[in-house]
């Protein structure tokens, strides 16, 4: 088997690779469960977070090539690449300094004359990770999971295979040893393989509702744990008090941030009736006088295309399914017609619960209107779906906005800001968005042994 990466503005095959067979992934793993041991327990913390400043530096040093490795093979624009980029480096440079204060000891007075937890890691991390952000979201795993003393194996999307070389390429020209961070090469169809080697002591994957199933219930199947970061369908909810301009500016970077390719993108605008209208029409100028199509490397270009020809085929089909059972489309609701997997920014009206609109994640630049009576009304709508990971409340109302980021089924409540995701805060989801935590202290502790230690 082949895996091609190909770039979406063009069409254009980049590269391609043969992707591993079974023994070449044992070996892997089995050098991997080696490594474990001299990570975990030759190298102190304090030096692990010192190779994991050197990630920062070195990713700082290459912040042009890799972003522009990005753009060309996932096809955002080189401005994101280069974001996504610095964030990985403030991750690292986060957990460098954060790390060993969360993984401290914690005495806890029993009746032993010393007792404490300890937080102890717990071997090799199967990482089974999306194209979105191809770098950030495995950064976000690696870095807190490496400083407390794992070792991390990565199955990346099989449409983003240089910028899953290029990751492991950073790992080593920061002073790592091979096999502490180490790529797979193989398709979803060697991952169940991945999980049932005994030296894979967890899992975690940041995808679709689908492949979360799949792999929690093999890694269940083994008694391993799994930390999940699935889709979402996140509310924006705008209340009569908001002020309508700073919405606005958050719809359009809420929505279209990545070309809407976001999990906690804004997806579905619950607003209040009264400014609906109004809200649409501001909404519609505002995306058709933004957005330009273009090379993602121009930095004039504000519309990229999707990542892959198929996912804009899939999200256009939700759309006129949509539109089969009632939805309006103000604008956009097209492929452009350039070469590349361009969609035209969209906007959704008259959406209702029956409809793929409502109902499921739409993974790219389509936004999807529905009013609401009231804030109660609104936050029933909100919390109308089989997805809980994240959402935001525009109001000058802050009493009323509070309670309602108390009562949204989600994990995480924004308001008057768009979502978005904080080394400092943690991160993940409820319901069908999935389970466990990133980032901040309760993202270093989710791969350890939360250990009790008592001594008589
Ligand atoms: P997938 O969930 O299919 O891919 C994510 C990762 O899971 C990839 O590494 C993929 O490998 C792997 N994978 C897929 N199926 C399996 C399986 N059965 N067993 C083991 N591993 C698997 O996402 P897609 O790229 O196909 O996108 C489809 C939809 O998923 C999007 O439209 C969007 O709704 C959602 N999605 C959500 C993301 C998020 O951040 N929440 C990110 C990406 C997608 P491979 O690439 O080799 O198939």
């Amino acid at each position: 088997m082949t895996m091609q990466s190909i770039n979406p503005a063009t069409g254009e095959l980049l590269v391609e690779f043969d992707t591993w067979d079974e023994a070449t992934l044992d070996y892997a793993l089995t050098e991997a469960g080696y490594m474990f041991e001299d990570w975990s327990k030759l190298t102190p913390m304090e030096d692990r977070c010192m190779m994991i400043k050197r990630v920062a530096e070195v990713l700082r040093d290459d912040v042009e090539p890799l972003a522009e490795l990005i753009s060309i093979e996932m096809g955002k624009t080189y401005t994101e690449a280069q974001a996504e980029i610095e964030k990985c480096a403030w991750v690292c440079d986060f957990y460098a300094e954060n790390g060993p204060k969360y993984l401290a000891d914690e005495v806890i007075e029993t009746d032993a004359s010393k007792s404490y937890v300890a937080y102890l890691p717990l071997g090799v991390v199967l990482a089974v990770m999306p194209w979105n952000y191809p770098f950030w979201q495995v950064f976000r795993f690696a870095a807190p999971a490496l400083i407390a003393g794992n070792v991390a194996v990565l199955k990346h999307a099989s449409n983003v295979p240089q910028c899953a070389l290029a990751m492991e390429e950073v790992f080593r020209k920061a002073g790592f040893p091979d096999h502490i961070f180490s790529n797979l090469m193989i398709g979803s169809d060697l991952v169940e393989r991945a999980i049932r080697h005994p030296a894979v002591r967890a899992v975690t994957l940041t995808g679709s509702e689908n492949a979360g199933r799949k792999v929690a219930s093999i890694a269940g199947s083994e008694l391993k744990k799994t930390v999940l970061e699935l889709g979402g369908s996140d509310a924006f909810i705008v209340l009569d008090s908001a002020n309508i301009k700073q919405a606005i500016q958050g719809a359009v970077a809420g929505r279209f941030q990545n070309m809407g390719q976001s999990c906690i993108a804004a997806k579905r605008f619950i607003v209040d009736q009264f400014i609906a209208d109004d809200f649409v029409e501001q909404f519609k100028n505002a995306i058709e006088e933004k957005f330009v199509a273009g090379d993602p490397m121009d930095p004039e270009t504000t519309l990229a295309p999707m990542a892959r020809q198929d996912l804009l085929e899939e999200l256009h089909e939700q759309v006129m399914e949509s539109v089969a059972l009632g939805a309006k489309i103000v604008t956009g609701g097209y492929q452009l017609d350039r070469p590349g997997s361009y969609y035209a920014p969209t906007i959704l009206t008259d959406v209702t619960s029956n409809m793929p609109a409502f109902n499921e994640e739409f993974f790219g630049p389509v936004a999807i209107v529905i009013k609401a009576s009231e804030p109660a009304h609104a936050l029933g709508i909100a919390n109308g779906v089989d997805f809980g990971l994240a959402g935001s409340i525009w109001t000058n109302d802050l009493a009323t906005a509070e309670t309602m980021a108390r009562g949204m089924e989600s994990g995480a409540t924004f308001v008057n800001n768009i979502s978005f995701s904080d080394p400092r805060m943690p991160f993940g989801g409820v319901k069908n968005s999935g389970y466990g935590r990133e980032l901040s202290e309760q993202g270093i502790r989710e791969f350890t042994n939360v250990k009790s230690i008592w001594i008589k």
